[in-house]
């Protein structure tokens, strides 16, 4: 199990495309960014839609779990702050209820070789100081794909 204690992460610095992401993640909520015009999501969020090129999103909640969609084991890492959770499994995953939307994170609470692609994962959320709340992703707790 890679021992997370040790790690101070980095703290992401919200601008004005993210920080709707980043407050609902504060009140434990996933939401991402949604084109209003072809109904595609995206992540990380722009100013237009990847697909349709328009201008109208919103962000919206995104419930459920998702699926690993491809992951890396780091062994090294060139940044120190991570060191201390050497190896650790970083992964990619695709929410059912957003398609097309691909979130990075850690796979926690499970040892780094449970990573594989298509297995089952759900959002937690890590609080990293008083502005910043993580969604990160632990194995699914429920065999439900609703
Ligand atoms: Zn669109």
């Amino acid at each position: 199990m890679s021992d997370w204690s040790k790690v101070t992460r980095p703290i992401p610095v919200p601008d004005e495309w993210t920080k709707p992401f980043w407050d609902a993640a504060k009140r434990g909520v996933l939401e991402l960014q949604r084109c209003q015009n072809c109904g595609d999501f995206q992540h990380p969020p722009y100013a237009t839609c990847v697909n349709c090129i328009s201008t109208d999103l919103k962000f919206e909640p995104v419930e459920g779990g998702g699926t690993i969609y491809a992951y890396t084991i780091m062994y090294h890492t060139g940044d120190q702050r991570f060191a201390g959770a050497v190896p650790y499994a970083s992964i990619i995953v695709e929410m059912d209820k957003a398609p097309g939307a691909f979130l990075p994170g850690n796979l926690l609470g499970v040892p780094y070789a449970e990573a594989k692609v298509g297995r089952r994962v759900e959002v937690l959320f890590e609080t990293l100081n008083d502005d910043i709340t993580l969604p990160q992703f632990r194995l699914a707790q429920t065999t439900s794909t609703a």
